[in-house]
């Protein structure tokens, strides 16, 4: 029996206590409403979580294709190795829609406050695709109107009028890949682009969107701290409104973890980069308000800013993964990861492949894996809406972190300290589920 019939059944109780009833009436009644309960959509019926709000709801759109698969990559991408076709866009676009309409359900009535076109490499579909794609979210879903609609763009797929035909299309924000402007790297890494073309495309998205994002990884083979310094010198130059700072890690299954790269940096200099590329980029006035992301005022991503404050985000596209809260639970879907399989079962409205329900012994370690990597950290009632616990649940893993300096807490804010910041592994140990070995 699960807790929302247990619910159900006391219910029952309280209301034949104001009510004698016959016995087989008493029955027939018990039947009926553990018969509505069955038949109750899943998400909504009782469970042991009380959430008196719902987050703000973000959508991500995952375009899975690139040009060629990047030795470090483990994302869900695909290398697009027809060269006799073009990538099925139109077919994807329908099969995207269609799983986005089989998912209304689950978010009636909220609106969207960011869409985030990613990949992949979303800008290998044409400004066609993305405007009928961008359409069709709008007709099935309320966009707040001052939503934040980013797409990922890689270098290797610019053309002068292609990004003013996205901004066209609706899309306000330009994510631009481009990793390293140093060719000899670039070709190390695997992309597909040269130093030229990330400059072409950088100098375009600052002329035809309000706000846009430049990737950059450190770390990378054979690389010198000053190396690194200057490879962020020129996109300092570029005055971007935002910064993505990672740095490379091989990621098991991927081509370098079968043959590593030589010259990969020893994590005390990864360590050194971090902080002196951090203090680089603080001098040129971007602000450090996350692990990895930099802005000038007001230029914060909107989306990325809703995962590490624990909102929902409903995600469609192949391999997406979603993260909704109801009343009573918070879900947790992943869709077929393969993207003709995904088309093929999205048109039956079948594109969830995985879906679960978040224990409530998870949701402390969740929320602070999000959380504890904003610079500002965390309101504690911020914590009580997210996850419907109290904020004492996360005693005794607050306790200890604020003792071993990892940690500071006042009524009003939980946030790592600049030594637990570079520690957040250590910190999250604190607060994994006792059956993980957490502390009780
Ligand atoms: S372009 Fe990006 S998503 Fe595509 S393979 Fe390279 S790293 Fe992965």
């Amino acid at each position: 029996m699960s807790a929302g019939d247990r619910r159900t059944t006391s219910e029952t109780v309280a209301w034949r206590q104001g009510r004698e009833q016959a016995p087989a009436q008493a029955q027939a009644h018990d039947q009926a409403l553990q018969r509505a309960a069955a038949e109750m959509p899943r998400h909504v019926r009782p469970g042991t979580l009380q959430l008196r709000a719902l987050p703000p709801l973000a959508l991500y759109v995952h375009l899975p294709w690139c040009l060629r698969k990047c030795p470090y990559c483990d994302f869900n991408s695909h290398a697009w190795r027809d060269g006799r076709a073009d990538i099925p866009e139109a077919r994807y676009v329908a099969a995207l829609l269609q799983d986005l309409e089989a998912s209304l359900p689950l978010v009636w009535g909220r609106s969207l406050r960011s869409v985030f076109l990613g990949g992949g490499t979303p800008s290998l579909f044409s400004p066609r695709a993305i405007d009928d794609l961008l359409a069709g979210i709008r007709a099935r879903l309320r966009l707040a109107a001052d939503a934040e609609i980013t797409l990922e763009a890689n270098p290797g797929t610019f053309e002068r009028q292609r990004f003013a035909d996205y901004a066209q299309a609706g899309v306000n924000r330009l994510s631009i890949g481009v990793q390293s402007f140093d060719d000899h790297m670039l070709q190390r890494l695997g992309r597909v682009h040269d130093s030229a073309q990330a400059c072409a495309a950088i100098e375009e998205a600052a002329r035809v969107v309000p706000s846009f994002n430049i990737d950059l990884m450190f770390a990378l083979p054979g690389q010198s701290l000053r190396q690194a310094q200057q490879e962020l010198e020129r996109a300092l130059a570029f005055d971007p409104p935002h910064l993505s700072l990672y740095q490379l890690s091989i990621e098991p299954q991927t081509a370098f973890a079968r043959r590593p790269p030589p010259g990969l940096p020893q994590a005390d200099l990864a360590a050194d980069m971090q902080q002196a590329l951090a203090l680089q980029a603080e001098a040129a006035g971007l602000q450090r308000y996350e692990v990895s992301a930099y802005c000038r005022p007001a230029h914060a991503s909107r989306h990325n800013t809703n995962y590490w404050e624990f909102g929902d985000y409903l995600g469609i596209g192949a391999g997406a993964h979603s993260k909704l809260s109801f009343a009573h639970r918070v879900l947790r879907q992943t869709r077929h990861a393969q993207p003709a399989r995904y088309m093929e079962l999205a048109a039956l409205g079948q594109a969830v492949d995985v879906e679960h329900e978040v224990a409530r012994s998870e949701l402390p370690f969740e929320f602070l894996l999000n959380a504890l990597r904003l610079r500002r950290g965390f309101d504690p009632r911020s914590y009580a809406e997210r996850t419907g616990l109290a904020p004492s649940s996360l005693q005794p893993g607050l306790d200890k972190a604020v003792e071993l300096g990892l940690l500071e807490s006042t009524p009003t804010c939980i946030r790592a300290t600049e030594r637990g910041w570079d520690m957040l592994n250590d910190v999250l140990q604190l607060f994994l589920p006792p059956a993980a070995g957490g502390l009780e």
